[in-house]
Order: C-alpha cells, then structure tokens, then sequence
C-alpha cells in the first residue's frame, strides 16, 4: 500500500525562527504528493525530512503573501533539475497570477518540465482527477485567500463471503462491478447486494484567516485538518487585528466541522514552545497536535 501521511516542512508564520521554518506541507497520498504553501526554504527542508522532491505532483498556494510562496519558484526549479517527468499541476487564487509568474519565472533557467496552471477564479469545484475532487473556499485574511478541501473518490469493496454465497467469480466480479448487476444461473445478483460503499476520505487546509464559517465549511467531516493557529488567546487582539487564528479558534473550527484529528501550525515567532499550542486546542478538541518541522501524521485509512 501506497504511504499516507502529512509531514510538516515547516511551521512558522511571516517569521522563520532558529527551530522552525517557513511553513510547507507535504500530504502523500495514494500516488499523488500534494505540496502546500512552500515558503522560504521548502527546497532544503525535504531533503532534512528526507524526501525526494519528484514525490510532489500539486502545488496549492492559499495565498501570495511570502511566508507561503517564497519557495515556489526553487521548488519548480528543483523539480526541473531533477527532470520529473510527470506534470506539476499548481493551484492559487486566480488574482495572484503576477506574483505566481514572477516566482516562477524570477531567475534564469530552462523550464523543461510540464506545470499545469490552475489559477481559482471562485469559491466550489476547481479540479476532478484521477479518484480526487479539490474544492476551494474563500477565507477572511485581508487578501485572496483560499481553504483547500481534497476528497478521495467513494469505492466499492465487495464482501466475498457474500460473493462466494452468490456465485460470482473471476471475471463475472468485473462485469458485476461495470454493469451493476449479472444473471448466475437464472438468478440476478445485484451490486450493492455484494458490497459496500467505502466513502472517501477528506483533507483539509485553512491556512491564514479570522474566524470564518467558510472555514467550517471547507473541513466539514475531514479525517484530518491542517488549520493555521498564530497566537495563543492570551494574544486574541493581535489574532483580531493581523486577520488570523488563535489555537482555541482553530480547535474550535475542527470541533464545528467535526473533524477526526486537527494538527496545528503557522506559529507566531513570539512563541518558543509549541506545546502550548497543544494544550490551549485540547481544552476544545481533545484530538488536536502541534505540528512542528519534521513531524509526521499517520493519514491511514
Ligand atoms: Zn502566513
Ligand atoms: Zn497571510
């Protein structure tokens, strides 16, 4: 089985600390790398995670302030110098186009590889591919800003003790599965007769934003939410002011969506322990980490 799991590249906010680094998040799934918000740095961080760069296959970027796209451009760039051969799709909001080209054109090289631009004009449905649905939300920060929501395809699974009862075997279980139903010796044997439906799982990112419902709306259900957490309430006029997060807020978000599990990130540079984090999200939404660079969370099924 393919691995599932979200490691942290990096997880302060505007302001790298001696510990953490800009964020970056890198969620593999199935055969997919999704790659978010690569600030400054993000090239070096994968090879201290140890992680090969070709694993990425989609960058998003919530939004163009730098701390989640300085490491656009190098990371392309990476890419191209490892000569990936598969397209690098990248998703951002449509009104960052000029930062977007100026990162990834900002020096000089040959771009070789194939980038699939997928600039969002609105809010819903921005992209259906291979068993994934991606949908964007706008969230409150001042600027363009966008929540991620990615979705795995429904799949059947069949049950074969039910199968081996009903009959249906080699490539009947195929056709079974195509048509919806097969006739085994006069007897109609229906799908859901034989199996279940397996429903996907959802990730979600909320990076960069004041309380919001959208950003409710966007994690609705998820198995995992990745949710900015700037300052602890103590600090709750600065979340105000600056249009972020406290770490009660978030866990308050995860808690209204009702999520599975929340992991925290984009901690002020004011704050030398992380843990803290932790503590004030857990008196809300007990299942609530710390994201800190280089941790990695199980997304298993
Ligand atoms: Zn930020
Ligand atoms: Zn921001």
């Amino acid at each position: 089985m393919s691995v599932r799991d979200l490691t942290i590249l990096g997880c302060s906010s505007q302001q790298p600390t001696r510990l953490r680094n800009h964020g970056a998040y890198l969620l593999r799934w199935n055969n997919e790398g999704f790659l978010f918000d690569p600030g400054e740095g993000t090239q070096r961080q994968f090879i201290f995670a140890d992680i090969a760069p070709p694993t990425v296959t989609r960058i998003f970027v919530s939004h163009f302030h730098g701390d989640h796209c300085l490491g656009l451009g190098s990371m392309l760039m990476r890419l191209n110098l490892d000569r990936v051969t598969h397209p690098i799709h990248c998703y951002y909001p449509a009104s960052g186009k000029a930062y977007f080209d100026r990162l990834r054109f900002g020096t000089i090289y040959h771009e070789q590889i194939e980038v699939i631009e997928h600039p969002v004009e609105k809010e819903g449905l921005v992209d259906r591919f291979e068993g994934f649905t991606v949908e964007a939300y706008s969230l409150s920060h001042g600027v363009d800003n966008l929540a991620w929501r990615i979705t795995e395809d429904d799949s059947i699974k069949f049950d074969k003790e039910k199968l081996h009862s009903a009959g249906v075997k080699g490539a009947l279980v195929k056709e079974l599965e195509s048509a919806g139903s097969v006739v085994i010796d006069g007897h109609k044997v229906c799908l859901e007769d034989v199996s279940w439906v397996r429903k996907g799982d959802t990730f979600a990112v909320v990076i960069d934003t004041k309380y919001t419902k959208k950003a409710i709306d966007a994690a609705r259900g998820a198995k995992m939410l990745l949710c900015e957490s700037t300052y602890l309430e103590e600090h709750k006029d600065l979340a105000t002011k600056h249009l972020h997060l406290t770490a009660k807020q978030a866990a308050e978000i995860a808690k209204q969506a009702e999520v599975e599990k929340l992991i925290l990130t984009h901690y002020s540079a004011r704050y030398k322990d992380v843990s803290l984090f932790e503590e004030e999200a857990r008196t809300v939404f007990p299942n609530s980490f710390a994201g800190d660079d280089f941790m990695r969370f199980s997304f298993d099924r």
